[in-house]
């Protein structure tokens, strides 16, 4: 048995491992991260200091999700408004009424 030529070592393989992950990790940025990398929270992967944020590189969506959890529902919001509605409706008609039963 002999080894094929054409594949690629296991020195290379490490060596463009290390190479990708000196790069901050934006398509299309190719920002040296060997001093300063930064790890994102949401996909623990790593960027220069100006794409850290998730907004910038792609991660807008899982921070929104984040966002959106502890974000109160605005249903209630429109649930007390519809209430609202109601009760003054209720209101307006009482009063609408009270004219009646007086003005006959
Ligand atoms: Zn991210
Ligand atoms: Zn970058």
């Amino acid at each position: 048995m002999s080894k094929k030529p054409s594949k690629i070592s296991d020195d290379e393989l490490l060596n463009q491992c290390i190479k990708e992950n000196q790069q901050c990790f934006h398509t299309s940025c190719s920002n040296s991260i060997k001093l300063i990398g930064l790890k994102c929270h949401l996909c623990t992967k790593v960027f220069c200091p100006s794409h850290l944020q998730p907004e910038v590189h792609g991660c807008g969506l899982a921070a929104r999700k984040d966002a959106a959890k502890d974000a109160p529902k605005p249903v209630s919001n429109e649930k007390k408004a519809a209430e609202l509605e109601k009760k003054m409706n209720k209101k307006l008609q009482q009063m609408k009424n009270d004219r009646k039963k007086k003005g006959k």
